[in-house]
Parts: C-alpha cells; sequence; structure tokens
C-alpha cells in the first residue's frame, strides 16, 4: 500500500466485493517505503547481535502495518462499511520466538468469525503475530503475503486476491526484459521456484502455504483492474511451456575451498556449523580429481551473510586442513523454471549454449526436476535473462 489514496482505492475494492454479497477478510501490509524506513532506524542504533534486539526491531518495524489496519478500517467506516482492525496479537495469529523471520504456529479465527457474522469488515495487520511470550514477532520481508495465505486457508476462504505493485506474475522481471509476457496461470510448484530464486512477487512461505493448502490465490495490480496471474495444480495448466520463467538473484556469493581430505564426514563438518549459524547454503558442488584423491566444495550463500559464512570456514581450518579458501561476492544466479522439463529433455545444454553464445561463463550448475541454475559473474546477469528469455520462446511477439 502506498498512501491514503491507495488505502481509499483498497477500500473501493472491499466494497465492491462486499456488494456483490461476499464476506471480506483484508490483510494490509505497511504503505511504502515505511518498513523500510523502520528498518533503517533500527539499524541505525544496533547492529542486531542479540535476541534481545530482535524482539525490539519487530516491536518497531510490525508498527508500519499497524498504521495500515487502522486507516482502511477508518476509511471504510467513514464510507459507511461497519469495520475492525486487528494487530495479529489481537486475532491473536499465534508464531513461534523467531524474532525477525517467526513462523505461525496457529490462527485462532473466532473473533474473526464473530466480526464476519455481524457482516463487519475484518482488516488485519499482515507481516505480524505474538509469540509465546506475548510480544510482536514479524513473518520476516514481505511477511503480509503469508499472513493473508495462512488466514484464507484457516477461515477456508473462496479466494485470496493479493495485490501488489506489479499486476501479476511475468515470464521475467519486465524491468529488464520488456518483452517480458505475464502469466494467465502458473502452477504453485513453479510460483514455488520463481519466488525462492528471486523472483520478488510473493513470499516464498505464502507459497507454499497456498500449495500446502490448497488456497486459490490471484496475484493482481492495486493500480488496475486487468486480469492477474492465478496460481493453479499442475494438471490445470493446459499448455506447457518447456519453460515458464527466467528467474534471477543478485543477492548470492560464492565460497570455495580446495585440498580437503576425500574422506567420511567432511562436508558434515563444513555445513553443520554453517546451518548452526543460522546461513542458508544455496547451491552445492563437490567435485573430487584423481590423484591426490583431495576434493574441492563450492557453496553459495547470500550476499549479505558471505563475511560471517567466511568466518565461520576460517574458523574450521584445523578441523577441515583445506589448502585454500576463495570467495567471490560479485556472482549471480539465473534460473529457468518450468514443470515442462518434467517431460522434455535439452534444456539444460539450450541453456548452457545460448550462454555460450554471449560469451557468458558459467560457475557453477544445479539442477532439479523443474529448473536448472547457473552462476555467473554479475556482470551479465541482465545480459543472461535476455537471452534465456528470448532462447527458450518466452519474448512477446
Ligand atoms: N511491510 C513488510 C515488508 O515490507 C511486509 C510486507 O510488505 O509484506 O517486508
Ligand atoms: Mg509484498
Amino acid at each position: 500500500m502506498a498512501n491514503i489514496e491507495r488505502i481509499r482505492n483498497v477500500a473501493g475494492r472491499v466494497k465492491k466485493e462486499r456488494d456483490q454479497g461476499n464476506g471480506v477478510v483484508v490483510v494490509v501490509s505497511a504503505m511504502a517505503g515505511v518498513t523500510n524506513q523502520l528498518v533503517g532506524y533500527v539499524q541505525e542504533i544496533s547492529g542486531l547481535h542479540t535476541p534481545e534486539s530482535w524482539r525490539e526491531y519487530d516491536q518497531v518495524v510490525s508498527s508500519g502495518e499497524q498504521v495500515t489496519s487502522g486507516l482502511l478500517a477508518l476509511t471504510l467506516n467513514e464510507m459507511g462499511i461497519p469495520a475492525q482492525s486487528f494487530a495479529g496479537g489481537q486475532i491473536p495469529l499465534k508464531t513461534d520466538n523467531s524474532h525477525g523471520r517467526a513462523r505461525i504456529a496457529s490462527i485462532e479465527s473466532a473473533e474473526i468469525r464473530r466480526a464476519l457474522d455481524k457482516d463487519i469488515v475484518v482488516v488485519v495487520a499482515g507481516f505480524q503475530g505474538i509469540t509465546p511470550d506475548g510480544r510482536v514477532a514479524t513473518l520476516g520481508r514481505g511477511g503480509s503475503d503469508t499472513s493473508a495465505v495462512a488466514l484464507a486457508a484457516v477461515l477456508k476462504a473462496d479466494r485470496c486476491d493479493i495485490y501488489t505493485d506489479v499486476d501479476g506474475v511475468y515470464t521475467t522481471d519486465p524491468r529488464i526484459v520488456p518483452a517480458a509476457r505475464k502469466l494467465a496461470k502458473i502452477s504453485y510448484e513453479e510460483m514455488l521456484e520463481m519466488a525462492s530464486l528471486g523472483a520478488k512477487v510473493l513470499q516464498t512461505r505464502s507459497v507454499e502455504m497456498a500449495m500446502n493448502h490448497g488456497v486459490v490465490t490471484q496475484v493482481l495490480s492495486s493500480f488496475s483492474d486487468e486480469p492477474g496471474t492465478l496460481l493453479v495444480n499442475e494438471e490445470d495448466i493446459v499448455e506447457q511451456q518447456k519453460v515458464t520463467g527466467i528467474a534471477y538473484s543478485r543477492d548470492e556469493a560464492r565460497i570455495s575451498l580446495t585440498g580437503i581430505a576425500n574422506v567420511p564426514g567432511m562436508s558434515a563438518k563444513l555445513f553443520t556449523p554453517l546451518a548452526e549459524a543460522g546461513i542458508n547454503v544455496d547451491m552445492i558442488v563437490q567435485n573430487v580429481t584423481e590423484g591426490d584423491g583431495a576434493t574441492d566444495i563450492t557453496f553459495t550463500v547470500p550476499r549479505s551473510d558471505a563475511d560471517r559464512a567466511i568466518k565461520v570456514v576460517e574458523g574450521l581450518h584445523s578441523q577441515l586442513k583445506y589448502r585454500s579458501l576463495h570467495s567471490d561476492k560479485a556472482v549471480a544466479k539465473v534460473s529457468a523454471v518450468g514443470i515442462g522439463m518434467r517431460s522434455h529433455s535439452g534444456i539444460a545444454s539450450q541453456m548452457f549454449q545460448a550462454l555460450a553464445d554471449k560469451g557468458i561463463n558459467i560457475i557453477v550448475i544445479t539442477t532439479s526436476e523443474i529448473k536448472v541454475s547457473v552462476l555467473i559473474n554479475e556482470e551479465y546477469i541482465e545480459l543472461a535473462v535476455r537471452a534465456l528469455h528470448s532462447a527458450f520462446g518466452l519474448d512477446k511477439e
């Protein structure tokens, strides 16, 4: 939500739904830029090195949603529509204790149902819940998507419409490829891959939740009335493309270790401490070269965690006895995603050829059933996205 004008706009949509006889629960996010500003205030004061500081982080950054929820309820009331706002803790939407990236434990729906029964529009502050200790917790950036889908699942809503500042899910980022096309439908699984691979349309967890609970979810623009993108089951996509979309992420860093003894337990010794440090390792490649029998391991982490990861690895030198440690923060990942890969072969080779034709060097490759990802030099990321988008026939005519 951007500003007061957009709040009025949302109120208008709520009215339309209500006029059609629908009960409406609205989950709001903060107004544009507000959460970033709040995070900025916190970071000016604290390096966020303690659990207590994250607790206060949540107290501060959750406030943006609370403001919008009250303003939207007020706007509706002014229009003669009965509405009531709820903070996460007032529902209550219960979370675990992981401040800053809490997971939803349960949602009490009685209070909301009571309001709906009285024909009151329920306005919920997204992105937040309450911990077992009774503190406010936030669900991680973009978390209001997850609040919305979770509420839709609990209330068994007919539909969950997510209004964003893009008007749907595109074959790739339209800012990089103007010929990108809006998808009328995308399967949950593809959306999950696209979201976790860097497409910033929906929070990854919201997609996971929509998929697991079969929530009919639609991504729409808050600015226009055009149809958006519907998330559906794989079977509901009639004509499967080989590749549905190209995702990319600049938030990558590479760490490589050479000359690790090729004996059982080395990878566990490396990755367990990284996991314990809360570092999310993404791509992993291990390779044994003939000869001295030593192995090389390369992996990637979010760029923001790179320095911490390197520290952890340096601390493991006495155990792992690696020969050398290299890192590179100027890398990026580009991925081709599509359920069509299950039935078509040659997608990976076509991808490598398209990159080769542009002279782009591939550093790491990983694949799953429905995606191929490659790590490349960050400098070439836009070129790579464009090349792959047209190589897989995704450009709009
Ligand atoms: N306001 C929060 C954020 O910016 C949650 C959301 O927008 O979904 O991350
Ligand atoms: Mg969002």
